[in-house]
């Protein structure tokens, strides 16, 4: 590592101490730009990465509810609103109970970049709260989500912050906020996306990422002359990301063999496809956070506390949490055949396991594979705001061009002599550079 680089990492790390998503994060964004951002003694002057590394605002509260048991509960809320240079704050908002604020950091600032590939004019932000939906009834959800937005609504706003979906936030989670706001702020506007048809919801928000990360994956493939047809894939998670990826890599010709849950993995060898793909949704549902019923109701086998990269698979796709796939996962991943491992969950791979599978086989990191989600949300601002809906086709067919777009802009930053693509270094350069300009251009705010 360069000495300057070093200096800056050591003031980073000083400046958020034990934040080791966030820093996770931060280093692999300035190990790719730094040649790069080297290049421009503009930027430096402007002291523009320092700046990008610092959150524009977070706001922390107190989220009190009421169980059904009449007990008082209180758990932490968090908006960190990152980076707006290029458009309102934009990006989910997780429930979890590993929710915390280097988590959240680390996520917004993913976001900025990220939401910049997609070429639409987005900032990034992120939010959540330590709140376990696993479990919670629906009036309990309810609850929650109420006392949640009691006091985010005055952060946000459909030219302000524009929150979305995540981790343990779907479609009736974006329901119940956005109806709160509503009623506190007796106004209809676009301010969340992932809503539901009847309230100003884009078609293909749900499958979104899932279709993106496949058609991102189309073109990984494309360029060495090959495509999904009869490619075995290895998927985590059996939620939102999951599913969508199931749907589109089956309809591609591709057979996923593997899902997984808190509990352990799926193994079906026939290929989780049609109605197997649907119980997903049923999984997902119950609010257990289990995917052991899967091998009961369709004779598949189930791995117990295990994960599905133990597998032998063409292809690897992380589609649940952060640092899911370490470097031994990626050594078994490789040494049985695996040829390209794409992540559609944010930082799904540890720093070891991103570096050793680019350097032996293929691999794509989720701010460049999962674009397709945050995507469609722009997509749904812009309907939202013209007050229009475009029909599937439409959404579908714009999904793919701008997929096609971040691939060719990972391919333009990313190319190595040999010919290779660093996705890495391609995504990050590649989100880096509009909102460089539109900083450099705002002045020091
Ligand atoms: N949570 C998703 C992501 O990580 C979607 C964000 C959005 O649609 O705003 O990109």
């Amino acid at each position: 590592m360069d000495s300057k680089m070093k200096a800056f990492m050591d003031g980073v790390r000083q400046h958020n101490p034990g934040e080791d998503e966030f820093l996770q994060a931060v280093q692999e964004v300035v190990e790719s730009i730094w040649d790069f951002y080297q290049q421009n003694p503009a930027w430096q002057k402007a002291s523009l990465l320092e700046r990008m590394v610092e959150p524009e605002r977070v706001v922390m509260f107190r989220v009190p509810w009421v169980d059904d048991r009449g007990d008082v509960k209180v758990n932490r809320g968090y908006r960190v609103e990152f980076n707006s240079a290029i458009g309102p704050y934009k990006g989910g908002i997780r429930f979890h109970s590993s929710v915390n604020l280097s988590g959240l950091k680390f996520l917004g600032f993913e976001q900025t970049f990220k939401n910049s590939l997609t070429s639409l004019p987005m900032g990034g932000g992120k939010g959540g709260s330590d709140f376990n939906p696993r479990g919670k009834s629906d009036m309990e959800i309810m609850r929650f989500c109420q006392a949640f937005m009691a006091e985010l609504f005055r952060h946000i706003g459909p030219n302000t912050d524009v929150p979305a979906g995540d981790i343990g936030v779907g479609g009736r989670e974006i329901g119940y906020m956005f109806g709160m706001y509503k009623k506190l702020r007796n106004e209809f506007t676009g301010v969340f996306t992932g809503k539901g048809r009847e309230y100003g919801g884009s078609q293909v928000r749900p499958e979104a990422t899932g279709f993106g990360a496949i058609y991102f994956v189309r073109e990984m493939l494309a360029l060495k002359q090959d495509d999904l047809k009869g490619k075995t894939i290895a998927l985590s998670g059996f939620g939102n990301v999951a599913w969508g990826a199931a749907l589109k890599a089956t309809e591609l010709g591709a057979k996923v063999v593997t899902i997984s849950g808190p509990d352990g993995y799926i193994y079906d060898a026939e290929g989780i496809s049609g109605a197997k793909i649907n119980y997903m949704l049923e999984l997902r549902a119950s609010n257990m956070d289990v995917v052991a019923p899967y091998a009961e109701k369709f004779g598949a086998q189930f791995f117990p506390g295990k994960k599905p990269w133990e597998q032998a698979v063409d292809i690897a796709i992380p589609c649940a949490i952060q640092n899911e796939l370490n470097e031994n996962d990626a050594r078994m991943l490789i040494d049985k055949g695996c040829k390209l491992i794409a992540e559609a969950s944010n930082m799904g791979c540890t720093a070891e396991a991103a570096t050793l599978a680019a350097a032996e086989i293929t691999f794509a990191p989720g701010k460049a594979v999962n674009a397709g989600g945050v995507a469609v949300s722009g997509l749904e601002m812009s309907q939202n705001n013209m007050r229009i809906d475009w029909t599937r086709e439409e959404i579908d067919a714009k999904l793919q061009q701008i997929m096609t777009n971040i691939h060719q802009t990972c391919a333009r930053y990313g190319k190595e002599p040999s010919g290779k693509i660093n996705y890495i270094k391609g995504a990050n350069i590649g989100g880096f550079v509009k909102v460089a300009e539109a900083m450099m251009a705002q002045g020091v705010v």
